[in-house]
């Protein structure tokens, strides 16, 4: 977890338009990579020298490097998920990669931790092809299994990647016991999601961020929200289908379902919107961090929240900081995002500047909630925090979250950045 900090830190300054510009910031830091690995070919460094020369002002658009639980190197192919003849082949390839998840926990190797992948021979005998007739998707009854993506080997060699779920519940449970039994023989385990996950390679976690989330969103969807019927997988594991059999339909006294005419947002897998935000005081030299009972002593971080219906990101923020601590925000900025597979969130990282000073615990959502010099930060940057710590700590230290929590990285882009002191927002 705490390999955030050991890797080289490297901070990019550039000018830039649009938005920042018209907030009045007219230079902003942005972290290049903080991770523990190059994603070399990521947005975030192809873009780094691209600028627009027009009207004589450069236009450069600088990317934040990926949070933990982002920037997986697979091509999801969203496209080809309909694709029996596509997913037949690659199903049944030597190339194809299979990770088990049982209660949402992915198998993989204890030390050092890393994801443990199964061929199709091996799960054969639970999934067999569901894909074989072209027209349909026939998943066995019971099995949940998700199309994640292709990649490619240094090599060349395409391979498919997929999840299973092979959680001990269900009308199939028996038949998944010998497959557990020989994993576990073999020295493999269930690592538990949290903490485990945060010591995978950074890839590995990404892919483990959609393969948890899809088999959690399938879990939790088995009956159709628009009228209570059970619900069949399709699309590759991206789309459950509510399709009353015939047998069913006949002592049905239901109305059809509307979900399968038009689209429909219970049809398809969710992500829930959070907004989490760096609030910067109004002379920009301190920032606005609160801290929750049940943390760690010490241990402060920024507000966040879910971002509710008919309402934009913006209006959330401003929300949010005011309920929790009192505080009136101004303008805010978009930084960067993290998915957050617990089960399926997506964290939207956002800098604000605060239009006031006086703290008040408004819902009383947060224990304590105070302003940080960039002195105190940038100490507390140096002393995160495990997320599993549970020791008695020094309460008058400041500790932060530590660089896998996207709270992290907006925190140590202001704590970076000498601009932010003195532009105009
Ligand atoms: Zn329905």
């Amino acid at each position: 977890m705490l390999r955030f900090l050991t890797a080289v830190q490297r901070v990019a300054k550039s000018r830039v338009g649009s938005n920042f510009n018209r907030l009045g910031v007219s230079e902003v830091f942005r972290p290049i990579n903080t991770g523990n690995q190059l994603i070399e070919n990521h947005p975030a460094y192809m873009t780094r020298n691209l600028h627009h020369d027009s009207s004589q002002k450069q236009l450069r658009l600088i990317e934040a490097s990926p949070n933990f639980f982002s920037g997986s190197n697979l091509n999801r192919v969203s496209e080809r998920r309909t694709d029996n003849v596509f997913l037949s082949e690659a199903l049944t390839s030597s190339n194809s990669h299979f990770l088990l998840l049982s209660n949402g926990n992915p198998l993989a190797k204890p030390k050092p931790t890393k994801l443990h992948w199964l061929s199709y021979k091996e799960v054969e005998d639970i999934i067999r092809n569901p894909f074989i007739d072209k027209e349909k998707q026939e998943y066995p009854e019971g099995v949940t299994l998700i199309f994640l993506g292709i990649d490619k080997s240094q090599n060349g060699d395409t391979s498919s990647r997929w999840a299973l779920d092979i959680s001990p519940k269900g009308p199939i449970e028996d038949s998944f016991m010998p497959l557990r039994q020989k994993v576990m023989d073999e020295g493999y385990m269930f690592i538990p999601l949290r903490p485990k996950s945060f010591k995978l390679p950074l890839i590995e976690a990404a892919i483990l961020a959609q393969a948890r989330s899809m088999i959690d969103w399938n879990t939790r969807n088995r009956y159709c929200p628009a009228c209570g019927r059970k619900t069949v997988l399709t699309d590759a594991g991206y789309k459950r289908t509510c399709l009353p059999s015939p047998l069913s339909q006949a002592t049905d006294e239901r109305p059809p379902c509307i979900s399968p005419k038009g689209a429909h947002n219970f049809s398809y897998p969710r992500t829930d919107p959070v907004v989490i935000i760096c609030t910067i005081s109004q002379r920009g030299d301190k920032i606005l961090l609160g801290r929750q009972k049940s943390w760690p002593a010490g241990m402060y971080s920024c507000v966040a929240g879910f971002i509710e219906p008919g309402e934009s990101l913006e209006e959330a923020a401003r929300r949010e900081v005011r309920e929790e601590t009192g505080i009136t925000l101004g303008p805010v900025i978009y930084h960067s995002s993290q998915p957050w597979p617990f089960p399926n969130s997506l964290m939207i990282g956002c800098i604000g500047r605060a239009l006031s000073e006086k703290i008040q615990l408004e819902d009383m959502e947060l224990d304590d909630a105070r302003w940080f010099t960039r002195q105190e930060v940038l100490d507390g940057l140096q002393n995160p925090v495990e997320i599993t710590t549970r020791a008695t700590l020094d309460p008058h230290q400041l500790r932060l979250p530590p660089g896998t929590a996207i709270a992290h990285q907006i925190i140590r882009t202001w704590a970076k950045s000498e601009i932010m002191t003195t532009s105009k927002i």
